[in-house]
Formats: structure tokens, sequence, C-alpha cells
């Protein structure tokens, strides 16, 4: 990549964006973890978003009559465990929307850990990752606000987690008197799930969908699997009305997603129109832009 040429996936001074307008319209929940932005999306549901970091990760805490999910536990920058005590009193079941790391990082401080039952969750369970495979997220223009007091980024790896139930498609989640469905919708990764709420019509998407180029062309991600879960995804959307995805903003009307699913199936027909090309570490990626998201593929 020359120096004058824009990096597809990191845009330089990618933070100018923040803070992001639509944040504005959630209630903003002080707490003692300034690493993290506690937003009240509903009266039972806290975003905890971690914009300090170019990743931009929003995990969710959901508040059940008896006990509370947490969707996805971060990226290990901040204190999850001490911000969710914070937020709750009641018993904690983590479920991850997929075991990419910087939705796991804090898994191993939780007892009650359920992850999709798929080969590629059972490795990254056992194996966490090592400081040198994670540290270029440290790096020099990823992070944007003062890391916290007392982590380590010399030190920081994402540890093995025990996973204490495998989730299959069509489970279902009991929080007392509020109930998460697990659909499995592969592409991103091929462990990721989205969760559906019916009675609230809220659908956590994870990383199949957020406000920003979606990444298909990564060593774990598949068209063919994406598309499909885009046509599951769609089918099922006269059950929900709002997307609570897993990066950069939440509360997302539902209608990009058929959007989403026509760009991605024209772009496997080779007709998705123009794009940026790019050579990633010898992966040539392929990036389509739309109105509120972006495609980025392998070149065919
Ligand atoms: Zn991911």
């Amino acid at each position: 990549m020359s120096d004058s040429q824009e990096d597809l996936i990191v845009p330089r001074k990618w933070h100018d964006a923040l803070p992001r307008e639509s944040w504005k319209q959630f209630e903003r929940v002080g707490t003692g973890h300034s690493w993290f932005e506690v937003y009240r999306v509903t009266t039972d549901v806290y975003a905890l978003y971690e914009p300090g970091q170019f990743q931009e990760v929003i995990s969710y805490l959901v508040l059940g009559g008896e006990r509370a999910c947490l969707v996805d536990t971060g990226f290990g920058m901040g204190d999850m465990r001490g911000l969710v005590d914070e937020l709750t009193d009641l018993p904690i079941t983590v479920v991850n929307t997929h075991t990419h790391v910087d939705h796991v990082a804090e898994n191993n401080l939780f007892d009650d850990v359920a992850v999709f039952d798929h080969p590629f969750a059972r490795e990254n369970a056992v194996t966490g990752r090592d400081h040198e495979s994670v540290k270029r997220s440290l790096s020099e223009g990823m992070v944007w606000k003062p890391l916290p007091e007392g982590f380590n980024a010399d030190m920081w790896y994402i540890p093995p987690f025990r996973v204490t139930r495998w989730l299959h498609d069509g489970d279902t989640v009991d929080l007392g008197g509020r109930t998460l469905e697990v659909h499995h919708t592969p592409g991103h990764s091929p462990d990721s799930i989205c969760l559906l709420d019916r009675e609230a019509r809220l659908f956590w998407t994870g990383d199949i969908f957020y406000n920003a180029p979606l990444y298909v062309y990564g060593a774990t991600a598949d068209l063919d699997d994406f598309i499909e879960s885009y046509r599951k995804m769609v089918a099922l959307s006269r059950h929900y009305n709002w997307l609570l995805p897993g990066h950069n903003e939440t509360y997302v009307d539902k209608e990009v997603l058929a959007r989403v699913f026509k760009t991605a199936e024209d772009i496997r027909a080779g007709e998705g129109g123009e794009y940026r090309e790019q050579d990633r570490r010898g992966t040539v990626i392929h990036r389509y832009d739309r109105e509120g998201f972006a495609i980025i593929v392998r070149a065919p």
C-alpha cells in the first residue's frame, strides 16, 4: 500500500467519525469504568460500547427476570466483569455471538458461558490467543482513548475459557420471563449466531451485520454462507424491528438487511458494480460501498 492510498480496512484518523451521532438518542449511564460508554438501549438492555479502540466493539447486557445475559465479553482492555457487577445483581450467562477475539476476551472471568457448537469455536476456547497474535490491535493509530489504569498492554492476550453450554441452531436461552432464540448465521465466521427476542422485537446480529464495512474476506469468512445467512435473517425479520450489532452503532432499522442481502448476491454474480481493490499481505480484497454499509470480499 502506498502512503497516498487510503487503507480500505483501517482509515487514517478513523476516530474523526467519533462520537457517532446515533448514540445521542440513548440515555448514557455513568459507571466507574471509563473505558466503556454504557447506554440504555431499552429499559432492560444496556449497550457496553468500547469507542476507544478501532473496532468500536459493542457488548450487551440483557436483563431477564431471573438471569442476565451478557452478549459478548468485549476486547479485554476494560474491566467487563467489574462493569457488569456494577450494573446488575442478577446471575450472568455469557452468550457469544462468535469467538473472534474482540468478543470473547473476558469470557474466562464468567462461570456460565454459552457458545455455538462448531470446531472453530471449540478450538478458540482451548487456545485463546497469545500476545503476539493480538498486539497489532493496540498498535499506533488503533487506540484513541487512554487505556484503562492497570491494563498491561505489553502482556495483553486472550485467555482460553471454559464453555458450560454448547449451543445449536434453534436453541433458546431462558432468562426468566425473557427468551433469546439462537439462529446460526455463518459467513463472517463459521460459528456466528444471531439472537432473537421476539417479545421485545430485538435482533442481535454480532458481526454478520454492523454499520461499517462488513468483512467477508478473512480466513474464516465465506460469501456463500453469508448470503444464505442473510436469506434466513431477512425471512425472520417479521419477528423483529431493531438490529443490535457487535460494532460501531446500535438499534439499527432492520430495512438495511435486505439491501446487504441483495448487494452480496450481486457481488457473487459478478454484478456488484464499482469496487476498490487492495492487496492486504497477499490477500486481494474488493470493497463495495453502499449507503450505510460496505462489503469487503476476497477477489474472485
Ligand atoms: Zn468478528
